[in-house]
């Protein structure tokens, strides 16, 4: 299965806009980007109205990831086609929106417009995404060069856009995803200023996603900055997933509770009562060397060698959990959480990391319900998945 390891976002007016139009929306595993056009500030309401289609998350439902994201992002076409019609002001308006989503095993991808996702493999850039503009379209009808449509005078028409008119073909697609790929997500501002081999090198050469971010974002400032920018990045690594039907809840003898691990860790500290332990076999000693050790120190020793296991069965028991289990909380933003590992932490190493945040405030369960997110009971993986699931679809009992 699939982690988001990091992840970093900028987004910049420019040099040349007095407004920022450009929208973005990072909830991992879901990032989305939109790029609003239209007067006065219209553009900035049809890019904030297409994030704000996502507030609630990947709805669950029928269909594959990708289709459903395709359905968020079909009635946020129908939100800003609405409003647009209802107020003067905002007649015309339209956005991009490139919105991407790291599902259990792949990436889904659904688009619309001239942002674009970018996938950074092995050193090399590809972008993923095909381009909705009038350049675009003639690129891939080999009527124009990639080198021609870079400077071309009418690269700003887009072909497709959320809000122009009631029905919108979405562009959907699901990529496979390799342990350590980064993906970039970003607005025109940034690929108008900087050509995709500049991209590539200022990825591969950045130390953190949040260094490419902010070196990616100055090299469109120094071209002249003519949009706004803003750009996305998000590494994501695969991690053990359960075999199918030999997913269980890890609680009890299969894997160390939460107090199994407290309490051998104070033992382990403690060390003074005789600790119960399995002893690794030792290799029988030599006459010689046997007889010429002194007591007291092969007491020392042994003492020694015990708490090493002592120490070493603790962490790999804690080890074993934190890949093994799954249970549900809430984050630090108060968001119903899905966990890897165990609620619990020994001193410098937390035994548990996010999978997957839902767009679910805890706060808005009936506190019946809350207590199956508080609780923070061990599940295997799939029922950790059911129950967010279940929370987020309001089918669980009480609710
Ligand atoms: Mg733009």
């Amino acid at each position: 299965m699939l982690r988001v390891t990091d992840h970093a976002k900028r987004t910049d007016t420019g040099r040349r806009r007095s407004g920022n139009e450009d929208s973005h929306f990072v909830r991992s595993p879901l990032f989305v980007i939109a790029d609003g056009m239209g007067g006065a500030q219209a553009g900035e309401v049809a890019s904030r109205t297409a994030i704000e289609a996502f507030a609630a998350g990947l709805p669950d439902g029928p269909g594959s990831d990708e289709e459903r994201l395709a359905a968020v992002v079909a009635d946020a076409n129908g939100r800003i086609h609405e409003l647009a019609g209802s107020d003067e002001h905002l007649t015309g308006m339209g956005t991009t929106l490139t919105a991407a989503y790291v599902g259990l095993d792949d990436l889904a991808v659904a688009h619309v417009g001239d942002s674009r996702l970018y996938r950074f493999r092995d050193g090399e850039l590809q972008q993923l995404t095909d381009d909705h503009s009038l350049v675009g379209e003639l690129v891939r009808r080999g009527q124009l060069s990639e080198r021609e449509a870079e400077d071309h005078p009418q690269r700003s028409i887009i072909t497709r856009a959320l809000g122009p008119e009631d029905h919108v073909i979405v562009d959907h697609h699901t990529w496979p995803v390799v342990d350590g790929d980064v993906f970039l997500l970003c607005s025109d501002g940034l690929t108008d200023m900087v050509a995709d081999p500049r991209i590539e090198a200022t990825i591969a050469q950045a130390a953190t996603l949040g260094g490419a971010a902010d070196a990616l974002v100055a090299a469109a400032n120094e071209a002249g900055g003519r949009d706004n920018i803003t750009v996305i990045l998000f590494r994501v690594e695969t991690v053990d997933a359960p075999a199918v039907g030999e997913q269980h809840t890890l609680v009890g003898r299969t894997a160390p509770t939460t107090a199994e691990v407290r309490s051998a860790a104070a033992t382990a500290d403690a060390q003074r009562s005789e600790p119960v332990a399995v002893r690794a076999p030792r290799a029988p000693r030599g006459p010689a060397q046997a007889g010429r050790r002194p007591r007291r120190w092969a007491g020392a020793l042994k003492g020694l060698t015990v708490l090493l296991i002592l120490v070493a069965l603790v962490g790999s028991g804690a080890w074993i959990a934190s890949r093994s289990a799954y249970f549900v909380g809430s984050d630090e933003q108060g968001f119903v959480t899905l966990y890897q590992g165990v609620p619990y932490s020994l001193p410098g190493l937390p035994l548990y990391q996010e999978q997957y945040t839902s767009g679910l405030p805890t706060a808005t369960l009936p506190s019946r319900v809350q207590g199956l997110v508080t609780e923070h009971k061990l599940r295997s993986q799939q029922d950790a998945v059911d129950l967010v699931r279940q929370l987020e679809r309001g089918t669980v009992a009480g609710q």
